[in-house]
């Protein structure tokens, strides 16, 4: 270190505290028994640090709380709505904004305007409920990662880029099915890798050529920016506000989680260029979410995402961010904890598959994993394996498994510090020290979808 002003350090002071109950191991032993070892159905006064997801868990700004404090509510035309819109353009460059209460509802009514049964939407890897939501319309969600992404312990700068020959064929087997492709920044089911901008001009070209739309889920554009700025070259001087808008130049619109790079509890968006389909948008808008200058929202929600979306985008805010998750990948991979190479932006994915060897898939070494953080220090990750993506045949009542199993550890934003990342590494060098005594779960109660987020299980 050349000098003690590069050290990156918060790039904030606290001014609200929320007292952590620092539980024992008899009480998280309970806790872990009362839940069926299923640790979505730990109260969150069990966990002693939360890195169950960083979706609408960050501290707000005080100029975030400022803007609630401003937050107008009047049912039409409210200026929050204003301030929101007027943000929202100068950062993503749309023409329409749509405000929805969260990603998935911006989603949802995207695909209801434009996908119809029979349809396939490609995308570098659809998230969970992009691809629940196309799914649902009885349509087919076609993931297309590079295959660098593939090899887990290989770094590669920029491991969520979309496979262009495998869109380009898509795309050329023309018969009018593909009503747009997708691109997920970062790729959050695939690690948190980001997308380099070549990548994206690349996509969106070979989506202008076959005259489809080329839309963006937008949830980390701000840390996919600042992975653009510190790796793609060209890049290393602009403005990670400039970045953001050369990346949707190339789009014809966007949905959003503004629960993710928003920095708010709660919101999201929908964007297009497209005035018929944005008229179309805002009708089944009013049916479900609400008048189009709230959506979804309180007009103080609005305020608070109109002014995160720009603290998002500050330098110093970012290389703090990065940091502090490179930071918790390199210390328990020095160690020997395999993990996803390199570190993603907003998550740590620990490789239980490779960790906990002695584990067949069938005794689910990711909750084993997940259940022994839990034990030893109160952090709540989850399993992103076989509990989450395998399952039950219903008509002949085999079980099928995921071709990996990972732990997630995601980091809220502004949350933590950096003396709690070092209990998170103690903890989990620890729980590494003891993997071959570590003990494989069974399922003893299910339900038939989305079970990982009621399923009870057994110690084995
Ligand atoms: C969180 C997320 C969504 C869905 O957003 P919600 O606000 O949780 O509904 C969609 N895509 C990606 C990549 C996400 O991370």
């Amino acid at each position: 270190m050349s000098s003690p002003t590069d050290r990156i350090i918060e790039p904030f002071r606290i001014k609200v505290v929320e007292p952590i109950n620092m539980t024992t191991p008899d009480e998280r032993e309970a806790y872990l028994k009362d839940a069926g070892f299923n640790l979505f159905r730990v109260p969150s006064e069990g966990v002693l640090i939360d890195l169950l997801t960083d979706s609408g868990t960050g501290a707000m700004s005080a100029e975030q709380w400022a803007g609630i404090m401003r937050g107008d509510e009047s049912y039409a035309g409210s200026p929050s709505y204003h301030r929101f819109e007027a943000a929202v353009r100068d950062i993503f460059g749309f023409q329409h904004v749509i405000p929805t209460h969260q990603g998935r509802a911006a989603e949802r009514i995207l695909v209801a305007t434009l996908v119809k049964a029979g349809d396939t939407i490609p995308n570098n890897t659809h998230f969970d409920t992009t691809r629940g939501n196309i799914e649902a319309a009885g349509a087919t969600a076609l993931d297309l990662p590079c295959p660098e992404s593939k090899a887990f312990d290989v770094p590669h700068p920029f491991k969520g880029n979309i496979d262009l020959d495998a869109l380009r064929k898509k795309l050329s087997e023309k018969n009018g099915s593909v009503p747009f492709a997708m691109m997920t920044i970062t790729n959050n089911g695939g690690g948190g890798q980001p997308v380099s901008m070549a990548n994206i001009r690349a996509a969106s070209e070979i989506c202008r050529e076959a005259e489809i739309p080329f839309y963006i889920d937008a949830c980390r554009f701000a840390e996919n920016a600042f992975f653009i700025r510190s790796r793609e070259e060209g890049y290393a001087d602009t403005a990670l506000l400039d970045i953001a808008r050369e990346t949707f130049s190339y789009a014809d619109g966007c949905t959003m989680s503004a629960k993710k790079d928003g920095m708010a509890n709660i919101g999201g968006f929908l964007c297009t260029n497209d005035s018929a389909v944005a008229r179309q948008e805002e009708e089944l808008l009013v049916l479900t979410e609400g008048f189009p200058t709230y959506g979804g929202l309180a007009g103080r929600d609005l305020e608070a995402i109109a002014i995160g979306l720009y603290e998002a985008l500050d330098l110093r805010y970012q290389e703090y961010r990065h940091s502090s998750t490179s930071y918790l990948g390199e210390q328990i991979s020095e160690v020997g904890v395999p993990i996803i190479q390199p570190p993603g932006g907003h998550a740590i994915y620990i490789d239980a598959k490779a960790m906990l060897p002695h584990l067949p898939v069938e005794e689910y070494p990711g909750q084993a994993l997940v259940v022994e953080l839990y034990r030893t220090g109160g952090i709540r990750g989850v399993e992103i394996g076989s509990v989450m993506f395998g399952g039950r045949d219903p008509k002949t009542g085999e079980n099928f498994y995921s071709d990996y199993e990972l732990v997630r550890l995601a980091i809220p934003r502004r949350t933590y510090t950096k003396s709690q990342i070092d209990y998170v590494v103690d903890c989990i060098k620890d729980v590494h020290r003891r993997r071959s005594e570590l003990r494989g779960v069974r399922i003893i109660e299910q339900p038939e979808r989305l079970r990982h987020f009621t399923a009870l299980f057994e110690m084995l």
